[in-house]
């Protein structure tokens, strides 16, 4: 009866490095298939246990920029001094022209640039329950130095003043709880009445008439 867009949803998600995007998204794709997260490139090195064409697609600074001149990014951004990250945009429209809803992970500059682009992108802030728990949570990781660390901890600051300009907000006090409201919000999403391509009612005297057959 009624007939939706068939095109994925594009979710940002932002907030502060700690804050746990990467847990919330990992949880979200494991209980929705029809989830697709997209693989940002980056110029920073992997990490311990960080794969190739999985976590990121890790390419030399001379390459991330021949991509930009090459037009390949949806957005991106130098988000930590002399760090670039990229959403490549070829597999991001793929994927929503096929009904698949699509979720980047990225930062503030980059969620702008998104809104900007396509503003129909659902952005949700993830913030965490505290700045002393995201704290002690960025210095429990182990993966950075303490300079590092202290750096992700003053863009932090930067990063949650930004949370107006986000549609939904989600404090990460509990992966659980967390998932339930992104899983809500998706849901929510999915019954806008934009989405809304057609309405099919059929005809009134053919419904009632079948209905007075049905009497006889
Ligand atoms: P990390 O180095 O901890 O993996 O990520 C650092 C930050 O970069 C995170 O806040 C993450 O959201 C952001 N980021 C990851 N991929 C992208 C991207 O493709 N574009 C932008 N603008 N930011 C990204």
């Amino acid at each position: 009866m009624i007939k939706s867009k068939k095109d994925g949803l594009l979710i940002v998600l932002s907030g502060p490095s700690g804050a746990g995007k990467g847990t919330i998204c990992n949880e979200l794709l494991k209980e929705n298939n029809n989830i697709w997260k997209s693989v940002s490139m980056t110029t920073r090195l992997p990490r311990e246990g960080e794969v190739d064409g999985i976590d990121y697609f890790y390419v030399t600074e001379d390459e991330f920029k021949k991509r930009i001149d090459d037009d390949e990014f949806l957005e991106y951004a130098n988000v930590y001094k002399g760090l670039y990250y990229g959403t490549p945009k070829e597999e991001v429209f793929k994927r929503l022209d096929n009904g698949t809803d699509v979720i980047l992970e990225i930062d503030i500059e980059g969620a702008k640039n998104v809104r900007e682009l396509m503003p129909a992108a659902i952005c949700i802030f993830i913030m965490p329950p505290s700045m002393q728990e995201l704290k002690k949570r960025l210095e429990g990781r182990g993966t950075e130095t303490k300079d590092k660390v202290l750096e992700r901890f003053k863009k932090a600051y930067q990063e949650v003043n930004e949370v107006t300009r986000y549609n939904y907000v989600i404090v990460n006090d509990e992966v659980s709880n967390a998932l339930k409201k992104i899983s809500a919000i998706i849901e929510a999403e999915k019954c806008r009445v934009d989405r809304i391509e057609d309405v099919e009612v059929g005809n009134v005297e053919e419904v009632i008439h079948e209905e007075l057959i049905g009497l006889e």
